[in-house]
Parts: C-alpha cells; structure tokens; sequence
C-alpha cells in the first residue's frame, strides 16, 4: 500500500492563478509553522515539517532533503518567509489528511467522492493508518450506496471490502443498482460483479425450483406428500413432477419467486409485495382454512434457504 517511490514532482501543483485564502485553525500557526502546504484550490496551510514526517514517510523524505535557494520546482514564492509547496489535493481533502497527522479530532468520513480523495491521498503520502482508517469509513457508506462502496474499493484494490460490497449489492434488484462512482471502475470489472450476480441468481432460482428443502414439520397446511394427503382436493394440486401436493397458489409463487430471485437473489425479495400472494389469492372457499400463519413460516423458511445456497457461491476477484 506505501509507495516510497513516490517523488516530489508527483505531489506537487503547478500553481495556478486562484485567490490563496489561508487555512483556518489548527493550519494557521504563523509563528511556528515552518512549511505552507498549499492545496490546489489555492488554501495555504501552515504546518509543521516534523510532524507531518512522523506522519507520513512521503513527507519526511521530501522534507530530509537539502532545501532549495529558489522556491520548489513548481511554486512561485515564498510566503511570509516559508516556502510554498502546492499540492494536487483540495483544500477539504488536505484538511482531513492532515488533520490526521495533527492531534486533533478527524471527522468520519460519509461522503464516498470524499472518502476516495483521502484515501487517493493517504495512498500517495504512504500514510498506512489512514488508508485503514478510510477502509473503515468506506464500509460504513455500505448501507447508502453498496455499489458505490464497491467500485472505490475495486479501484483502490482493496479485495475484501470489495468482495463484501459485491455481496451487499444482491440485496438491491438489478435495477435499483446505480452509482455516481460506477465510472470509476473498468467495464470488465462491472461486468465481473453481474457475472457473479448471475451465478447468485441461478443458485436461489435453483432453490424456488427445488422441493428438498420443504419441511412437513414446520407447515403442514401449505405443503405435504401425496401418500398422506389430507389437504383440500378444491385448491391443492400436485406440483406435476414429484409427489408434493400443495394450493395453487404454492406453486404459482414459487415460479414467480424464481423469476425474481434470478435478478435479485437476496432472500428478502422472495417475502416481498411483488411475488408474495395475497390474503384473497391464499382463501379457499371449501377448506377455510387460514394459511397466513403457515404460509409466513414457509417464506421464511425459503427465504433462509435462499441466502443460504446464495452464501455458497464464492466471490471472485475483481481486478
Ligand atoms: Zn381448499
């Protein structure tokens, strides 16, 4: 993750015309700070060389090196008598990076555009700490935008994150799944995560088209076997290629279920509006028999077997 190699040309601006402005506490020390870190929005920050070496390797190596007579390569000026360094970062991301390097409070990070400047940067200055430290709040933007989440941690490499962001996307259907950051990954990278999408989509359509899991003990009213048929002869019907018997209304569930989870293989979805019957669809005038409670059991129990063939299937790298 640290690149010692990076080198002063590669971390610097060029200067360009924008009004400086100076940086607010804890950067604006004019008696003691001995360096101006100027961002690339045109924000000087006043900091102090020591600390930002202990901090981060990148700068203790630009900061060990003999002082040039001139100004950097670069910048165009000293400034209150301490040379100018312009950065490529912004002023909020160099805020956050060097806030870390300082003993004072650094905020969380919820922003994912955010979230991937510092990390960008904390991977530039080899600041290790504070790469984890972004992991961490990378992940915690799993919930407001799974793809998102998925796409910076593919472009930054970071494999189990990645690999947990790419399960928590079956939790949206197909079409739901959108990002401002899906650009910056590679087209085969995207395509890699609806590949394995689609293997998650075959393994739980594979279960709504599966009878092994059905359980006598736990729904008695929904489904059982041929030979101990006791159920409504109205409204229950042989699935046609075992010896399960159950409503009509069963089946034709279980084949919508299937159609859906193809696209959205989360076991949430199968308990959704869309595919699950309604009070009416589950009523038979001959049996009166109340299968609300009996038909919840099994969609939950479905629902489990879902997620559970769909945590078979390994996920694959992604770059
Ligand atoms: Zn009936």
């Amino acid at each position: 993750m640290s690149d010692p190699d990076t080198t002063l040309a590669e971390v610097e601006m060029p200067v360009k015309s924008v009004a400086i402005r100076d940086a607010a506490a804890p950067f604006d020390d004019t008696a003691r700070a001995d360096i101006i870190l100027r961002s690339s929005d045109g924000v000087d920050f006043r900091v102090y060389k020591n600390i930002l070496s202990l901090a981060s390797p990148v700068f203790g190596t630009m900061f060990s090196l003999p002082q040039p007579a001139e100004p950097y390569d670069g910048g165009d000026e000293v400034r209150h008598g301490l040379p100018v360094l312009p950065l490529t970062e912004d002023a909020h991301t160099l805020n956050i990076v060097l806030r870390w390097c300082y003993p004072v409070a650094v905020p969380r990070l919820t922003s994912l555009s955010v979230i991937r400047c510092v990390f960008q940067a904390a991977h530039k200055y080899a600041m290790d700490d504070l790469c984890d430290s972004v992991e961490l709040d990378l992940l915690g933007a799993m919930d407001a935008d799974p793809l998102g989440v998925f796409a910076v941690a593919t472009s930054f490499g970071l494999e189990t994150s990645a690999a947990q962001a790419a399960t928590r996307t079956l939790q949206l259907p197909l079409a739901a799944l959108h990002s401002p950051e899906l650009h910056r990954i590679s087209s085969g990278q995207y395509y890699a995560l609806l590949a394995y999408r689609l293997t998650c989509g075959v393994a739980a359509r594979d279960v709504a088209l599966s009878k092994s899991w059905f359980n006598l003990d736990l729904y008695s009213d929904i489904v059982t076997l041929g030979g101990d048929m006791d159920l409504c002869k109205r409204c229950c019907v042989e699935d046609g290629q075992t010896d399960w018997y159950a409503p009509r209304f069963v089946w034709s569930y279980l084949r919508h279920a299937g159609t859906l989870l193809l696209h959205h293989p989360y076991g949430e979805a199968v308990k959704s509006a869309e595919v699950a019957p309604s009070r009416r669809e589950r009523r038979c005038e001959q049996c009166r028999v109340n299968r609300f409670r009996d038909f919840h059991l099994f969609m939950e129990h479905f629902a489990r077997e879902v997620d559970s063939a769909v945590a078979q299937v390994s996920v694959p790298r992604f770059y």
